[in-house]
């Protein structure tokens, strides 16, 4: 099977530049959904805590399980309420406080603008009133920007509707809660910051999606994708490779076959418009279940070291190319 190598050195250098627009390591959440956006859950988990990370971000209640030893707090953002000493609960409907289990920890989410998920603005008194009925622990106020990493004012009108919010909390005396809103692109572009905590995934991993306008950090890829050879064999000129024998040798040519394919969660592309390797060796023909066939007769191939790049040619972003990789791929340390 393919396999993942992780470095290190890059995703701490990642930290670093993000620890600077914070101000501290402690202000970092570091998203783990996804498998870490697949790079792997304990993985990532256990580097980031060897870091400093004191918090963490999942979708389940079930990954929180797995790196729940790794972190102060766990912020859990779509599952059954259940009360836990690290985990705490975003609340997206008034419904779901039916459910919860009393004393349990939350973080309401607002919906100052997405409109994806979150209590709208106009409900937050009667959420405050809820929780408070419902015996829950309100321990955070979130909101998620639907337009951070755009050169627009997108971003103001929705910070200045989070800042009513804040406003609306602090008056129903909840002063001991935490306050976010910067995913990477929000904070990557920020000048001041004063909240308490960011929710930081794709930045960590290596990426951003923002206009060049806002650069000034240089994050590092923190994942990179290789296959093992499988075998090798001489193509005359004419003759054909893999299902519907989409490419044609046009000379005499060594071709090896590697161990990666569309079941591992690597995307199959157009035979049309190949996509380049690492070193720019393109796939050929049709990408099977699990092989790939690339001009080449190396033990060893690197299929990608920068998934941006990746979703570039394969017409998708960074975020789908990494988190579609299947969970049974080997991840390495570098
Ligand atoms: C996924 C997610 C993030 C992280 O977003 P990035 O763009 O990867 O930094 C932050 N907050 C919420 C609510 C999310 O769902």
């Amino acid at each position: 099977m393919a396999f993942i190598k992780i470095n290190k050195e890059n995703f701490y250098h990642n930290l670093n530049q993000i620890a600077l627009k914070t101000g501290s390591k402690e202000k970092i959440a570091i998203v783990l959904k996804d498998n870490a956006y697949g790079h792997g859950l304990t993985f990532m988990a256990k580097l980031a805590s060897e870091f400093g990370i004191k918090h963490a971000v999942v979708r389940k209640t079930d990954e929180a399980k797995q790196i729940e030893s790794f972190f102060d707090t766990i912020l859990v953002l779509g599952d059954s309420i259940i009360k836990h000493e690290k985990f705490s609960y975003t609340i997206n409907t008034l419904e779901e406080m039916k459910q919860a289990q009393k004393g349990a920890k939350v973080e309401l989410k607002v919906d100052t603008g997405m409109h994806r998920n979150g209590i709208t603005m106009d409900d937050v008194d009667e959420a405050l009133t809820q929780i408070k009925k419902h015996g829950l622990n309100l321990v955070g106020v979130m909101t998620h920007f639907r337009s951070s990493d755009v050169l627009s004012s997108e971003l103001f009108w929705q910070q200045k509707n989070f800042e009513e919010v804040k406003e609306k909390v602090y008056r129903a005396v909840y002063k001991d809660i935490r306050i976010h809103s910067h995913n990477s692109a929000a904070i990557l572009r920020s000048k001041h910051f004063s909240e308490d905590l960011v929710r930081v995934g794709i930045a960590a991993y290596g990426y951003d999606e923002l206009d060049k306008t806002f650069d000034g950090v240089t994050l590092k890829p923190v994942l990179s994708l290789h296959a093992k050879k499988v075998s090798t064999r001489i193509l005359n000129e004419g003759e054909r490779i893999g299902y519907g024998g989409d490419f044609i040798a046009s000379k005499k040519m060594t071709v090896s076959t590697y161990d990666l394919g569309y079941g591992d969660g690597w995307c199959r592309g157009d035979t049309q418009k190949p996509f380049l390797t690492a070193e720019k060796l393109p796939i050929l023909g049709r990408v099977s279940m699990d092989f790939v066939a690339i001009a080449s007769d190396k033990e060893e191939i690197c299929v990608m070291n920068d998934a941006q790049n990746a979703a570039k040619q394969l017409g998708t972003i960074s975020y789908e190319v990494m988190t579609a990789l299947h969970k049974d791929i080997e991840r390495i340390l570098l």
